[in-house]
């Protein structure tokens, strides 16, 4: 026998009934997103390489040693699986003019593709929802996304997510803090990592983002990039703060917050969890003024935010919020030539009313076809066999309320009984804890 093949390493499948809370989780997340008038986009999961080498930065961990990338088989041309989503969204809005004279508030979801060791909430293919505001300069919309995240964990029913939010100045201001913040680290040669020596004099301020403890305590002490910052930075960095004040986020500010993206400045935030281990960042975002500009188009100013889905449902999973899987409606049962002509358009009719409705294929025992209908989680059977068929009737059952029990019943009257049954029994006190 063949060896049976299996998904690529770190690219897990999304099974049922997981695959149905991810919808669910979606759906509330698109929700939330529109009411702050977001819109929807779509854009390739495969770009020119060189769009992630220029959006993300050469020395970042992601274009060094995370990406997919792989040559057009045609004409050879570099192309990368996208490792994140806002330079794919920058690049459309530049080639589309989409943010011409006005202004876009744009929202997606799906897969990205980073090679890194795969663990517990860090895979090779992952899901990210992605959020970015483009034309607005002013502290508002940095706040207005962080505020819009935290209804979005209100909506999910979670509240152990902490807010940290840090300034990373604008690049004179980062360029100064640099100089410093190299000579500082310099003088903890002997304790650095293989990462943290690769990024001295490439990209130190990354440094500061470790995972390693060994050298977290280190980095307590180095040069914080806030006591660099210019007056427009300061005052940009003190609006946010102000509003989210306002309107009562408590946050932390956290001066070793950084980016693993060159792209950013100014405001960036993490949305940070104990319950899920090392890999505690749930959403992370901030502002990058210079992107689009730095990609050909107009100087035009954005924030944006990525949250990982994997982690939000493992989240949700820790926290026993995960939604119920749904059941359907009504089970229909049928046994018999002439039952099932009538079981099809009875369920196509009680579809038609907006009940969910599974009817049972592949034949069987009425025995073996109520055992399914039992297990399917349906609180009502209707079952046909021959006799029903000839007069129009079915057997209505209910399967989880003996009071009901059985009732034969013309077909046309199925919906009006369950939806009588459904209004009677309805009890608003169990639907709220539901
Ligand atoms: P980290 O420091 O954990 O590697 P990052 O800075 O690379 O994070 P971003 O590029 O900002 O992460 O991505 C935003 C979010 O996407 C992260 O906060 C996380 O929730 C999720 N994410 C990033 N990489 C992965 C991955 N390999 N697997 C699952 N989720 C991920
Ligand atoms: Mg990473």
């Amino acid at each position: 026998m063949s060896k049976i093949l299996q998904s690529v390493k770190g690219m897990p499948d999304i099974l049922p009934p997981e695959a149905e809370h991810w919808e669910t989780i979606e759906a509330v997340i698109a929700c939330c997103l529109k009411s702050y008038g977001y819109k929807p986009i779509r854009m390739p999961i495969v770009e020119p390489t060189p769009l992630f080498k220029r959006a993300i930065g050469e020395v970042t961990d992601i274009v060094e040693k995370e990406m997919y990338s792989f040559e057009d088989s045609l004409n050879g041309e570099p192309l990368t699986l996208r490792p994140e989503g806002t330079a794919g969204c920058a690049r459309a809005v530049i080639q589309h003019g989409l943010a011409n004279q006005t202004t876009q508030r744009l929202y997606y979801m799906g897969q990205m593709f980073r090679h890194e060791r795969p663990q517990k909430g860090r895979y090779r293919q992952f899901h990210q929802v992605g959020v970015e505001a483009f034309g607005f300069n002013g502290p508002d919309v940095d706040a207005e996304q962080i505020l819009m995240i935290a209804r979005l964990w209100d909506d999910l029913g979670l509240d152990d997510i902490h807010l940290q939010i840090n300034s990373l100045g604008e690049a004179e201001e980062r360029a100064r803090h640099r100089d410093d913040l190299i000579a500082y680290l310099e003088k903890f040669q002997d304790i650095l990592d293989d990462d943290a020596k690769r990024r001295l004099y490439t990209n130190p301020l990354r440094i500061l983002d470790t995972k390693n403890p060994a050298l977290q305590e280190m980095c307590l002490g180095a040069p914080k990039l806030l006591d660099y910052l210019g007056e427009n930075s300061r005052a940009h960095f003190a609006g946010v703060q102000q509003i989210l004040r306002d309107v009562g986020i408590p946050f932390t500010i956290n001066p070793r917050l950084v980016r693993g993206l060159d792209y950013y400045n100014l405001t960036v935030f993490e949305w940070v969890t104990k319950q899920l281990g090392a890999q505690g960042t749930v959403c992370a975002g901030g502002r990058y003024d210079g992107l689009v500009e730095q990609l050909g188009g107009k100087p035009t100013p954005a924030c944006g935010f990525a949250m990982g889905v994997e982690r939000l449902v493992a989240l949700l999973e820790a926290s026993g919020g995960l939604p119920q899987p749904a059941s359907p409606d009504v089970y229909i049962a049928h046994q018999g030539d002439s039952a099932r002509c009538p079981a099809f358009q009875i369920a196509e009719n009680l579809r038609a009313t907006g009940m969910d409705v599974l009817l049972h294929c592949g034949g069987g025992s009425f025995k073996s076809q109520m055992k399914k209908a039992d297990a399917s989680g349906a609180p009502f059977a209707v079952i046909i066999g021959d006799d029903e068929a000839a007069t129009g009737d079915v057997q209505l059952k209910h399967l989880r309320d003996e009071a009901f029990g059985q009732q034969r019943i013309k077909a046309e009257h199925i919906a009006d009984i369950i939806t009588d049954y459904l209004v009677e029994t309805f009890n608003p006190e169990t639907e709220k804890e539901n």
